[in-house]
C-alpha cells in the first residue's frame, strides 16, 4: 500500500504529491487528511497524505517515517477544496492545505494525548500506556498496528482527544490582580481617590484583574502602584480562562423576535433554498438597521433542526463580543469564534471543537469559511463588499469564491448581507446569477437620517482654517447640552501627517520606500507606516538646512487636541491604531463610550462598523474627500460605503439621528447619492463608469507584482512575464506595463507590476500556473519575489 504525500517545502518542482509506502503499522490506520513525516532527500519532512493507493508511480519508494496524527485533520472535501484553492489563487498546493489547519498544529507543539473519560472505555492495549495518568505524551504511543488502531477509534469516539500544547498556550494563565484593602486613611490625591472608588466599585465581587482596570476603565497603571504601595490594595496572581470568550457564553434561551414582514419573506426564501438543497447564491441587500442578523439567526436555527451545520463570517472588526454574545445568547455552546485575536492555543481549541463536531455553529473572520464541518446547511457572510475578506498573502482567497466552492459541494446556500453590496454582487443579483431578497426599512421605522453636506471651500473662504465647521461645531454643542453621544469620522490616510521644508519644499521621505514619513507627536518622532523605519523629527531641513521645516496634515491625536481645546467640557474617547493596538482595548473603549462614559467618539475607519448605541444623535465625517481622491477604481465605491455605514450609526433608537458630513467636493456622484441613501443610483451611475473604463464587473482584473532589491531583476521579470501573457491570452485580453508600482519601493525593494483586464479566458488558471511555476525556484527562496492577485483589491 502506498501513500500521495504532499510535502511541506514550497518550491519548484516538488509542488505535487510524493509516493510512500506504508510500514505494516499504519496499514488500516493512515488515511487521506493524516499528517505524516516523511524521509525527504536528506532530511524529513511534515506532510499530508492526498490520497492512497495500491501502485506507485516509481520504483524506489521510500517509506513514511512516522504518522503525525491517528485520524485526518482534512476531509476529502477540504482536501479537494485544497487542490481548487492552489489552482484558482495560484498557490503552491502545500500552502493551500496549511491555509486550512490552525497554526497550533503547524508550529513545533508539543502533542498529549488525553482519556476524556474512565479508561475501560478504551482497549487495554491504550489503558496500559496511560497506566495511571490521564494525559501521555503522544511520542510514547509505540508503532503498533493495533494500538494505533485503537488509538484512532478512541479519538473518533471521542474517549480520547489530541491535546497540543504551545509555548503561549498554557491552558490557564496566571494574570496580575488586586483587591482592596481596609484602611482607616484616605489616598492622599483626588485621582488616587477616584482611582480607588472606582476600583471599589469594579472589585465588589473578588479581584479584578490589572489590565480590565487599565483597559476597560481607564485608570493609570502609576496610580494603581502607588495605591498597592500605600496599602490600600493588596496584589494577587489569578488564573485566567485562556478562551477569551468563553466567559460570557449565552445560556442559547434568549426567544426569537416575531419578524417583519420583510424578514419574513427574506427568511423564508433561505429556508426554502436551505430545504431544497440549493446552491444558487443570495443577495441579502437590507439598510442598516433593516433586522438582516435576526434573519440570520432564525435561519440558522431551521438549519440546526435539520441537524446540519452553519458558518456565519463577519469582518474582522465587527466580530465584537457584542456580536458573539448575540449568537451565544441564541445557541448557547453550540457555537465556536474564530477570531484572529486568539492566540494560536485558543484558536486550536475552537477549531477542535468544530472538528469534533461540539458545535454546529461557527463565527468568525476570513479564515472561517475553512470550518471543518462535514455536513454544512448554510453559510452566511455578513457585510459581503468588505475588502478584508480578501487574503492579501498567500494563498490569496477571497472568503465569497471559498463559500461559494464550498457550498456546492454541501448542496446549501450562501446568504451575502450588505446595506452596500459590492458592485460586482449587486450586478450578479440583478442577472439572477444570485437570488436578490431586500430589506427597505428599518426594523424600528425610524427614517435613516437626514445628511447635511457642509461645504469645506465656503468655510476656508469664510476664514475658518479649522477641520471644524462652524455647523457641525454647534451640533456637536447641541448634542452636548442635551447629553446625547457623538460619533466623527477620520479617514486616517487622508490625515497622516508629513514634514515639508516651507523654503526649499523638501519632503521627508522614507529612505527604504518611495512614501513619506509620518510625524508622530509622541517621541517627535518621523515614522514609514510600510516598513517601520523611525527618526528624530528635524531640527533644519536636512536639504537646505532652513529652519522653517514643519509637518502639514492633521492625525487623529492633532484632531483630539483641537477638538478638546474648542470644547473643554466635552468627554472624548479617541479610537485610532494607536489607541487599540493592545489585544481587547478596542472593545474596552467601545464599552466605556457605551456606558456614557465619553461623549464623543473620534476615530479612523474602525469606528464605522457595527456601533449599536442609543445616545448616538450625530455623526460627522470630518473629511469626505480623503478616501475619494486615493488611486483606486474602487474609492467612489468605498466612499459611498463609508458614508452609509456611517450613517446606519446614528438614530437607532427612539431619537432621530443626523449625519453631517464635510466636503470639499459636496457635487461627487458618490457624496451626492449618499446624501440620498439611494444604492440603486449610485449603482447605476458606478457601472456606467466601470463599463466605460473597463473595470470589474465588466472585466476580470490580475495584478501581478514582482519586488526584488534590484530593480533590473524586478524589471525583467515582469517584463518576462508580460511576453509570456501576451502569447497565451487571447486578443481581447488587455496587459497593462510592465510598470513601476504606484509605491514603487518598499522596504528597500523595488516593485514593478503588469496588470491584465480580461472578460473571458478559460485557461487562465493554468496559464497562470505555468507563469508561477517558471518562477517557482525564486519564489521558494524569497516568497515576496512574485504577487499574482487574482481579484486585487489594493492597487498600490
Ligand atoms: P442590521 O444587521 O440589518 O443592521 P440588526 O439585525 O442589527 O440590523 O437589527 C437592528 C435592531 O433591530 C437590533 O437591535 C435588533 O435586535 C432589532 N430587531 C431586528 N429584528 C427585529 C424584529 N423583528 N422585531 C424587533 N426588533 C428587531
Ligand atoms: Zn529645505
Ligand atoms: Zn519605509
Amino acid at each position: 500500500m502506498y501513500a500521495k504525500v504532499i510535502v511541506d517545502v514550497a518550491a519548484g518542482g516538488v509542488d505535487r504529491p510524493f509516493d510512500y509506502r506504508l510500514k505494516d503499522a499504519h496499514l488500516g490506520v493512515a488515511a487521506p487528511g493524516m499528517r505524516v513525516l516523511v524521509p525527504f532527500g536528506k532530511r524529513k519532512l511534515t506532510g499530508i497524505i492526498v490520497e492512497l493507493s495500491d501502485t506507485a508511480s516509481v520504483k524506489n519508494v521510500k517509506s513514511i517515517s512516522e504518522l503525525l496524527d491517528v485520524t485526518p485533520v482534512l476531509s476529502p472535501e477540504l482536501l479537494d477544496l485544497g487542490s481548487w484553492l492552489a489552482k484558482e489563487t495560484t498557490c503552491f498546493q502545500i500552502t493551500a492545505l496549511f491555509a486550512m489547519i490552525p497554526a497550533a498544529m503547524r508550529a513545533k507543539a508539543q502533542k498529549f494525548l488525553v482519556l476524556n473519560e474512565e479508561a475501560n472505555h478504551v482497549d487495554v492495549s491504550v489503558q496500559a500506556l496511560f497506566g495511571q495518568r490521564i494525559k501521555i505524551p503522544f511520542k510514547e504511543i509505540p508503532e503498533d498496528k493495533t494500538i494505533l488502531k485503537a488509538v484512532s477509534r478512541g479519538i473518533q469516539e471521542n474517549v480520547l482527544s489530541v491535546y497540543y500544547e504551545l509555548k503561549d498556550g498554557a491552558k490557564h494563565k496566571e494574570q496580575k490582580a488586586v483587591t482592596t484593602l481596609q484602611s482607616a486613611q484616605q489616598p492622599k490625591t483626588t485621582k488616587q481617590q477616584e482611582t480607588l472608588a472606582t476600583i471599589e466599585r469594579v472589585a465588589d465581587s473578588g479581584a479584578v484583574p490589572v489590565a480590565t482596570l487599565i483597559n476597560d476603565h481607564g485608570l493609570s497603571r502609576s496610580t494603581i502602584q502607588t495605591l498597592i504601595k500605600n496599602e490600600f490594595l493588596e496584589e494577587h496572581q489569578i488564573v485566567i480562562e485562556r478562551n477569551p470568550y468563553e466567559r460570557q457564553a449565552g445560556d442559547g434561551r434568549e426567544a426569537k423576535q416575531t419578524l417583519t414582514h420583510d424578514q419574513q419573506v427574506a427568511y423564508e426564501s433561505i429556508r426554502d433554498a436551505v430545504e431544497e438543497r440549493s446552491s444558487k447564491p443570495m443577495l441579502l441587500h437590507g439598510i442598516t438597521g433593516s433586522g438582516k442578523t435576526e434573519v440570520y439567526l432564525q435561519a440558522i436555527e431551521q438549519v440546526l433542526k435539520e441537524g446540519r451545520e452553519a458558518i456565519v463570517l463577519v469582518p474582522e472588526i465587527s466580530l465584537t463580543p457584542q456580536m458573539v454574545e448575540r449568537f451565544k445568547r441564541r445557541f448557547g455552546d453550540h457555537v465556536a469564534v474564530m477570531h484572529s485575536a486568539l492566540s494560536s492555543g485558543e484558536r486550536y481549541d475552537e477549531w477542535m471543537k468544530i472538528h469534533r463536531n461540539e458545535v454546529q455553529v461557527v463565527v468568525g473572520a476570513r479564515s472561517a469559511v475553512f470550518a471543518p464541518f462535514n455536513n454544512i446547511g448554510l453559510i452566511i457572510i455578513d457585510e459581503e463588499h468588505e475588502s478584508s475578506y480578501k487574503q492579501e498573502d498567500y494563498p490569496r482567497y477571497h472568503a465569497r469564491e471559498v463559500a461559494i466552492y464550498r457550498s456546492q459541494t454541501h448542496e446549501c446556500p450562501v446568504v451575502l448581507g450588505s446595506a452596500t453590496p459590492s458592485m460586482e454582487s449587486f450586478a450578479r443579483a440583478k442577472k439572477d446569477v444570485y437570488t436578490l431578497l431586500s430589506l427597505p426599512k428599518r426594523v424600528n421605522k425610524k427614517p435613516l437620517p437626514a445628511i447635511e453636506l457642509i461645504d469645506m471651500r465656503d468655510e476656508l473662504r469664510g476664514g475658518n482654517r479649522s477641520v471644524f465647521s462652524s455647523q457641525l461645531l454647534d451640533k456637536v454643542k447641541d448634542r452636548l447640552a442635551k447629553e446625547e453621544q457623538i460619533v466623527l469620522f477620520l479617514n486616517r490616510r487622508g490625515f497622516s501627517t508629513f514634514v515639508m521644508c516651507r523654503s526649499c519644499g523638501y519632503v521627508g521621505d522614507c529612505p527604504h520606500c518611495e512614501i513619506s514619513l509620518t510625524y508622530h507627536q509622541r517621541g517627535n518622532q518621523l515614522k514609514c507606516h510600510y516598513c517601520g523605519h523611525e527618526e528624530t523629527m528635524y531640527e533644519e531641513c536636512p536639504a537646505c538646512e532652513s529652519e522653517h521645516i514643519r509637518f502639514f496634515g492633521t492625525g487623529t491625536q492633532k484632531v483630539e487636541e483641537e477638538l478638546q481645546k474648542l470644547l473643554p467640557e466635552a468627554r472624548i474617547i479617541r479610537m485610532d491604531n494607536d489607541t487599540t493596538r493592545k489585544k481587547g482595548s478596542h472593545e474596552a473603549l467601545l464599552k466605556r463610550f457605551g456606558n456614557h462614559e465619553a461623549d464623543i467618539l473620534l476615530g479612523t475607519q474602525m469606528i464605522a462598523k457595527g456601533l449599536d448605541f442609543p445616545k448616538i444623535t450625530l455623526a460627522g465625517v470630518l473629511t469626505a474627500d480623503t478616501l475619494l481622491n486615493l488611486p483606486d477604481f474602487r474609492a467612489p465605491e468605498r466612499t459611498f460605503q463609508l458614508l452609509t455605514q456611517l450613517g446606519g450609526r446614528a438614530g437607532r433608537d427612539t431619537r432621530e439621528g443626523e449625519v453631517v458630513i464635510q466636503t470639499y467636493t459636496p457635487e461627487h456622484y458618490a457624496i451626492q447619492h449618499a446624501k440620498s441613501h439611494d444604492f440603486e443610483s449610485f449603482f447605476a451611475y458606478e457601472m456606467q463608469q466601470r463599463r466605460q473604463a473597463g473595470y470589474p464587473p465588466y472585466y476580470f482584473i490580475c495584478l501581478i507584482t514582482f519586488s526584488h532589491e534590484e530593480l533590473l531583476t524586478a524589471m525583467k521579470a515582469a517584463e518576462r512575464a508580460t511576453r509570456f501573457l501576451k502569447e497565451r491570452l487571447s486578443d481581447q485580453s488587455v496587459i497593462l506595463g510592465p510598470t513601476p508600482s504606484p509605491i514603487s519601493r518598499i522596504n528597500d525593494r523595488y516593485r514593478t507590476q503588469c496588470m491584465i483586464k480580461y472578460k473571458r479566458e478559460p485557461n487562465f488558471s493554468e496559464i497562470l500556473s505555468e507563469l508561477f511555476t517558471h518562477y517557482q525556484q525564486e519564489v521558494h527562496k524569497d516568497s515576496r519575489f512574485m504577487a499574482i492577485d487574482r481579484h486585487p483589491n489594493i492597487f498600490m
